[in-house]
Formats: C-alpha cells, structure tokens, sequence
C-alpha cells in the first residue's frame, strides 16, 4: 500500500534558488493496482517515481509504504524496507555490456551468497519470459528483451511493488506492445505495478492513470481495463 499525503517537492538548485516539481500531492495506491503515472514533459512524474522508490525524499508531507512513514527511518531501515517492498526500473542503470544476462541481473544482489543470488537471477528471469537466456550478452538480444531484463533486476527480490519510469520510453510499437503485456502479466499475478509514461497508448495498459501536470494531480480515473486494449494487440 502507497499513500502520499500532501507531498510536495522542489529542488534546491544552488543558493535560495528552489524549482518547484511537486505540490501536495496526495495519492493512495492499494496492493495490486496497476497505475500510469501520465504527464506533459516536466510535470513531475520522474520527480514522484524516485519519492516512490525512496530514492529521494519529500520537501514536505509524507510517504507511507506499506504504512510505515519513511521519512522517519534511519538509512538502514529504508533500506531495508525498500529493498523488500519496491523494484526500481532504473533508465539510467542500464545493462552492462560484457557481462551476460544472469550476471546483469544479479548485480543488485552482490552481497549476497552467489548460489542464492544466481537461483533468484534464475527465477527472475522466468518471471519474465527468458529463461533460457541466462548466459547471452546484452548485445544478442532484442531491445525488448533487453527491457525485459532490467525488469528482472527489478525484480531479484520479488518485490509487491513494481516502479518503471518510463518503460516504452525508447521502444517502437511492437517492443511497447511486448513491455505493456509482460507488466499486465505481472500485474495480473498480484504484483503492484506503477509506471510513468508521457504517452497516452502506454497509459491506457493501467487499470487507473493519474495525471499531472505542474507537479499537481490534475485527474485521477480508472480504465476499467485488466487486459490489454484489443486495437494493441493486433499490432
Ligand atoms: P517529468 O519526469 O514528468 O518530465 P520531472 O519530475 O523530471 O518531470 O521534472 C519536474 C520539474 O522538476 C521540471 O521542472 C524539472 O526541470 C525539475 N527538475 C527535475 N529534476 C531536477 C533536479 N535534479 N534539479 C533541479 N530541477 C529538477
Ligand atoms: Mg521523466
């Protein structure tokens, strides 16, 4: 369970210099939703995605995940509970081009004893649809595919909820289409799944699109959809 309450963000840019991104937002996701974070370039949704993955912190309200207030953690316990409770699509953290699919995968695992971590990597795998995969390079796979496999990072610790700040970002249509499905499996096997996304074909995957514009919520709907839209499908 995500709850914001009146969360607002602004970025300290050198000096008194601040640039606002988020304003109160309040916004309450229950387990098992599938959300689209929709917005304008700008509007704040990259700013909301690291609030949700704690990897950055509101400048006022709060944030409760699974309702624990994270802004009143120590290091080590946000850690903790973010590394059990959210997997993090990271654009910027991508795949490492001389090691193989496993050894991606299991990269934020490098803690941990290498037969437990490679069995995970393994299982992630499967859960998107690359078993079999394990030992190729980056380079030999499709770009879906190689989507595929910054999810399964995301996913090593089997997390209840998924985040990925624009998933189809770079992808054509077919790639999208593949993405967009694998999220809606996941999703449908219980996962949470929380995505930003500046177009409206991705968004239309969700089961509910919270759009903003100016760092506010400017509308909150449900699509009624679980599955994928048909017109999609036949692409
Ligand atoms: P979106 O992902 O929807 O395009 P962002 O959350 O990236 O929007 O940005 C929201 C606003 O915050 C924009 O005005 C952007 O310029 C600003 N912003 C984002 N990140 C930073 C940062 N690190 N420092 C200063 N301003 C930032
Ligand atoms: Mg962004």
């Amino acid at each position: 369970m995500i709850e914001l309450e009146e969360v607002s963000k602004a970025y300290r840019t050198g000096g008194r210099v601040t640039v606002p991104a988020l304003h109160e937002v309040n916004l309450s996701i229950a387990d098992g939703e599938m959300v689209a974070l929709m917005g304008e370039s700008g509007s704040g949704t990259s700013t909301l995605m690291n609030i949700l993955s704690c990897l950055d912190m509101p400048t006022a309200g709060h944030y409760r995940l699974d309702g624990t207030d994270v802004g009143r953690l120590s290091k080590r316990r946000l850690t903790k509970l973010r590394g059990r409770t959210v997997g993090f699509v990271f654009q910027s953290f991508d795949l490492i081009p001389d090691v193989t699919v496993l050894r991606n995968v299991e990269l934020p695992m490098i803690y941990t004893r290498a037969r437990v971590r490679r069995a995970r990597a393994r299982r992630a795998l499967e859960r998107v649809g690359l078993a079999g995969h394990e030992k190729d390079m980056p380079i030999e796979l499709f770009e879906a595919q190689r989507q595929k496999v910054l999810i399964a990072r995301a996913l090593i610790n089997d997390p209840s909820v998924l985040l990925d700040d624009e998933p189809t970002g770079d992808l054509d249509a077919d790639s999208s289409l593949e993405i967009m499905e694998l999220f809606t499996e996941l999703n449908g096997a219980g996962r949470t799944v929380v995505f930003a996304t500046h177009r409206e074909e991705t968004a239309a995957y969700a089961s509910r699109i919270v759009e903003l514009s100016d760092g506010r919520v400017v509308s909150d709907r449900k699509t009624g959809r679980r599955r994928p839209p048909p017109t999609l499908r036949a692409v």
